[in-house]
């Protein structure tokens, strides 16, 4: 497939969309009802189905018994640490062995074109982004992740919060299953931005911004402290009406789908022909420029807040300006000139 069909390439090999970063209809003033129904199937096409479906084969087929996990052992919860972790080795393996190792699409629509395995640095533990990474991943990630799981599990078998069930309340139950990836974009965002905060970005989110041209295992490489405010989100199952289907989609949609942000490539080669697109642009700018998108635009909140980046040139002169007036008023703050 051309990518320069979809996009340019500079002197340096990295490659940029034409088309700039958008977000959803839904958020747009004044509302376009053509524009909504032209979205609507990238909402849930591919990623959102996917990490919905592997939800509901983990949740009928793969979850233990409400009885099992009505007693806290030490059994199920290390069962489900098991199935995590070899969900993310299967998907993030893929992702990095086709992408990455046998590298068949090369750099067509690859963001950054170095590849990271080329470029040893001493941020990471032996030297490594992919070590480093890995160990952050199955060392706290997928731990952390599964405590937030036994947790609500337990609190579902034990009827401790508002659980509803699909017979009684479909309705409310699907409103909450098409509203989640937006729910988790919003609560990102939020912890996003505590953790940008001086203090909390030296001694936490640093870690995660080791990466600054990420590949799949960098997704769920954080600080443990990063890690149990990324999943808080889902301590949201214990205060409105939930089921525990919704929580295990939600759980795919930050644990399994970090990964989409992180790939590195704008679309992923499926045929001579075709493509999937993983909307990873704006998270890949964020990892670049620091202080821009800190979430994925379908909420416009950093359209709102002045932080938006739109991936395109005129987004680069936004950034520069704003990043210009922003050490003009540190060193005015400062009492000194700025050196240009
Ligand atoms: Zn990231
Ligand atoms: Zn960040």
């Amino acid at each position: 497939m051309d990518d320069l069909k979809f996009g340019t390439r500079d002197k340096r090999g990295n490659w940029r969309p034409n088309e700039a970063l958008g977000s959803a209809p839904l958020f747009v003033w004044p509302w376009s009802i053509s524009k909504f129904i032209r979205w609507l199937p990238g909402y849930f096409l591919p990623w959102n189905a996917l990490f919905f479906a592997i939800a509901a084969v983990f949740w009928f087929f793969m979850t233990p018994a409400r009885e099992t996990m009505q007693d806290l052992t030490w059994g199920w919860p290390l069962y489900l640490l098991a199935r995590n972790a070899a969900l993310v080795i299967a998907f993030y393996g893929f992702l990095e062995t086709r992408l990455y190792i046998k590298r068949r699409q090369g750099t067509s629509f690859k963001y950054n074109a170095k590849f990271p395995a080329e470029h040893p640095s001493d941020v990471f533990m032996f030297k490594s982004q992919n070590i480093d990474n890995i160990i952050r991943t199955f060392g706290t990630g997928l731990p952390i992740w599964t405590a937030y799981e036994v947790l609500l599990l337990w609190a579902w078998s034990n009827d401790v919060g508002p659980w509803a069930v699909f017979s009684l309340h479909p309705v409310w139950l699907i409103f909450v299953g098409l509203i989640l990836p937006i729910f988790h974009e919003f609560h990102f965002y939020c912890i996003h931005r505590l953790i940008h905060t001086p203090l909390l970005y030296k001694w936490v989110h640093s870690v995660h911004h080791n990466s600054i041209n990420p590949s799949p295992w960098s997704s769920l490489s954080m600080h443990p402290v990063e890690h149990l405010l990324y999943w808080s989100g889902t301590l949201i199952h214990l205060i409105v009406p939930s089921h525990p289907l919704l929580l295990l989609y939600h759980l795919q949609l930050s644990g399994t789908g970090a990964v989409v942000g992180h790939v590195g490539f704008d679309k992923l080669e499926a045929g001579e022909d075709s493509a999937v697109t993983t909307h990873a642009y704006a998270h890949y700018l964020h990892h670049k420029y620091f202080e821009v998108n800190y979430a994925d635009g379908m909420m416009p909140l950093d359209r709102w807040m002045g932080t938006w980046h739109d991936g395109t040139p005129e987004g680069d002169q936004i950034m520069k300006e704003r990043f210009r007036r922003k050490k003009a008023r540190a060193n005015a703050a400062k009492g000194t000139t700025p050196a240009e």
